[in-house]
């Protein structure tokens, strides 16, 4: 089969025939329809991050498509069915974190397209009782972006609290941010969208963003201050400097949600304003299965709109450099 391969760290993906994996125990393999390109696969292929993939390896974990094989075991999945193959690959199902709903803080965890194989491939395997179910009437090709910038997001805006009377802004309108903001508007939320590029904030308005701020031209914590600061910032902007403006545009009592994960891995925030202001501070890492459920629950209800660009898995070398520069529009998303 076809598949995008990293070989070396900061090196082009080869494009290459790999065997196709075969389902063992408790194991699905799926024909891929929809694999989307978030921002994670590149840091990945970079090893950007302190803990690094062990090469070579296929990333990809917004990969939709049709159970094709199962493994000896597996009932919750058939063949025929679709299915999305999200970040969260496995988890062991009975430790503390299993067990009360936090799957994702399993430490026994193994993670798709980095310590698994992932869906930049025309067949992937995948441990089916953690694959998410994609419901009918939602599109693959939707499918594969709410996998991961939609559960992750969705989970980082329960995370904030946002409710009908909050302000929130969401710093990077990107892959994630596109649908971050959705969800705070469905929370009821008012909503500010910080980027540093025109066409994002453009995207953000027409998608429910209340106000738009491009960080380039204006001071987005002064502007978020005269409105009496924000109750809850989330940050998935690349950029250390973002996650220091979103801590610094709360109210007394605000919440800073950090998402992003840029290779930079180091913020300055200051001890006292930080106590004397009861800040929260709080990590947010993709979502459960019952989050993405809800994800495509909300989607098939019509309340979120994915913004993508369908290209061909060959052409992912270029689609990294223009998700780096900003150049595409909110998702890539590979034909496989
Ligand atoms: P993306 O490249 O599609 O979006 C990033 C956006 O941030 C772009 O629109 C860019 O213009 C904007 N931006 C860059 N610098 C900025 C700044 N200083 N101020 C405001 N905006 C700025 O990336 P993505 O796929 O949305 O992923 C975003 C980050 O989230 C990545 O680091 C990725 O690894 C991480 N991520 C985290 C989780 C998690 O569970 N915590 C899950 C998925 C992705
Ligand atoms: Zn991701
Ligand atoms: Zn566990």
């Amino acid at each position: 089969m076809k598949a995008a391969v990293v070989h070396g760290f900061r090196e082009p993906l080869r494009i290459e025939d790999v065997p196709k994996p075969v389902p063992g125990e408790g194991e699905i393999v799926v024909k891929i329809e929809a694999s989307g390109l978030c921002h994670t696969d590149i840091h990945a292929a970079h090893g950007d991050w302190p803990i690094k993939p062990k090469l070579p390896f296929i990333p990809g974990h917004e990969g939709v498509g049709i159970v094709e094989s199962v493994g000896r075991g597996v009932t919750r999945v058939k063949e025929g069915d679709r299915v999305a193959i999200p970040w969260l690959g496995y988890a062991c199902g009975h430790c503390r974190y299993c067990v009360s709903g936090w799957e994702t803080l399993c430490q026994s965890q193994k993670q798709t397209g980095y310590v698994l194989d992932g869906a930049y491939a025309e067949y992937a395997k995948a441990y089916a009782d953690y694959v998410g179910i994609v419901p009918k009437g939602v599109d693959p090709f939707d499918a594969a972006p709410l996998t991961c910038a939609g559960v992750t997001t969705y989970k980082a805006v329960k995370m904030s609290g946002a409710r009908p009377s909050s302000l929130i802004v969401v710093f990077g309108i990107g892959g994630l941010g596109h649908l971050a903001l959705q969800y705070a508007k469905v929370a009821g939320a008012t909503v500010i969208a910080v980027d540093l590029l025109d066409e994002k904030l453009d995207l953000a308005k027409e998608l429910g963003a209340d106000i738009a701020i491009n960080a380039k031209k204006q001071d987005p914590v002064e502007e978020i201050k005269k409105l009496g600061g924000a109750d809850a910032a989330i940050c998935v902007a690349v950029s250390p400097k973002a996650f220091e403006q979103a801590y610094r545009c709360l109210r007394p009592g605000g919440t800073v949600v950090f998402v992003a994960l840029p290779a930079d891995n180091y913020v300055k925030i200051p001890i006292f304003e930080t106590v004397l202001n009861a800040i929260h501070i709080q990590g947010s890492i993709v979502g459960t299965r019952l989050d993405l459920a809800e994800v495509f629950d909300i989607h098939a209800s019509g309340l979120t709109k994915v913004i993508y660009e369908r290209r061909r898995l060959d052409e992912v070398n270029e689609c990294f450099h223009e998700v780096e520069s900003g150049a595409a529009k909110a998702r890539i998303v590979f034909e496989v």
